[in-house]
């Protein structure tokens, strides 16, 4: 899947922080339309989560208004590529040189998504993927970092496993037993052989759920097209997008009922749904430590209160799509506002 030159490691966001450095003091640049997990991430390293808004047709961080964000404390650029939507690689890795900033991806969206040319995994400096139960490859928890830097590939395996010293895994092995040394106060955050088999058994079978995934993109497309619903941007031909998510917008003037009002109608018809995200600045802990507040990121802001994430997953069946496409319509359509 990845070029084989590449080291991947069971790893973390956390992790690819503190290999580089990061802590105390330093800025981290991300965007506020994510999960609590990538912001939650910078504040273990130490450093302070510096948001920068969104561009509102991709929903991903806006390359245009990171320079302004940078400051002299500033160490890295955390995108997340959301709904497996890969952001502007080229712009934030041109920004990153030019500030000597590292780039560590939260793919965790994104496995298999490409840009011009390149998987994801292969761009940055560490790219963060999850293998959590709504991603696109599941082994229930676990993740794993892509990184060409050996000595960070190297660092993440000790941080991970206790910080013993390289191949103190061989310490039970035929081989006899063998003295390990600790180098790092690590951490327990390998994943079991258990998950791996499950997931490198679905590796094998990535593209044809994409396949899946696609037609059931396009089903969804087709039918909500007329609707006065926001449909997902239109996607660029020098992308890959992996269809992790399908998200609408609902806005009240537009639909007769809220976002939060359309779940509940979904709801009531048995079809569960998603939002991706309420702004992470918006967040209790966010407003009272670092003094965010609403208006701060207005792109992030007007998504976080109408977008829902319909059901998509290699598993749904063609029943399944279509009771999901005629509750959505059903919903729209009853209580779309009267032409005047
Ligand atoms: C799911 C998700 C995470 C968290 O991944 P875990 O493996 O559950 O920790 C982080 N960031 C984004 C964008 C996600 O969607």
């Amino acid at each position: 899947m990845l070029k084989s030159k590449k080291y991947i490691v069971f790893g973390s966001p956390y992790l690819s922080l503190l290999v580089c450095g990061i802590g105390a003091g330093d800025e981290v640049i991300t965007t506020p339309l994510t999960f609590c997990a990538t912001a939650n991430t910078i504040i273990h390293s130490g450093a302070k989560p510096v948001f920068v808004d969104v561009d509102s047709e991709t929903m991903n961080i806006d390359v245009k208004l990171i320079e302004r964000a940078i400051t002299k404390r500033t160490k890295a650029i955390m995108p997340v590529h959301l709904a497996g939507r890969p952001c502007e690689m080229d712009e934030i890795i041109k920004i990153a040189k030019k500030h000597r900033l590292v780039v560590i991806e939260d793919a965790a969206q994104a496995l298999g998504s490409e840009y011009k040319g390149r998987k994801i995994g292969q761009i940055g400096d560490l790219t963060c993927f999850s293998f959590y139960v709504t991603k696109n490859i599941i082994t229930g928890e676990g993740g794993m970092v892509a990184t060409e830097n050996k000595e960070f590939a190297d660092k993440i395996k000790i941080y991970a496993l206790h910080g013993m010293s390289k191949d103190a895994w061989k310490r039970y092995s035929d081989d006899g037993y063998r003295h390990y040394e600790v180098i790092f106060p690590g951490f327990k955050y390998n994943m079991t052989d258990m998950q791996a088999s499950l997931g490198l058994h679905q590796l094998k079978r990535i593209a044809v759920f994409d396949k899946k995934r696609q037609k059931i993109w396009n089903l969804y497309n087709a039918a909500f097209k007329n609707l006065p619903v926001g449909l997902p941007a239109p996607i660029s031909k020098e992308i890959h997008h992996n269809k992790h998510l399908y998200t609408l917008l609902i806005d009240k003037n537009k639909c007769g009922v809220s976002r939060d009002e359309f779940m509940q109608e979904l709801h009531k018809r048995g079809v569960g749904t998603g939002v991706h995200f309420i702004p992470v600045h918006l967040h209790k802990y966010y407003r009272e430590r670092f003094g965010y507040k609403p208006g701060d990121y207005p792109k992030a802001e007007y998504i976080g209160e109408r977008t829902v994430s319909l059901p998509l997953s290699a598993k749904l069946t063609s029943p399944d799509v279509n009771r999901i496409i005629k509750a959505v319509r059903e919903i729209i359509l009853a209580n779309k506002p009267k032409q005047k």
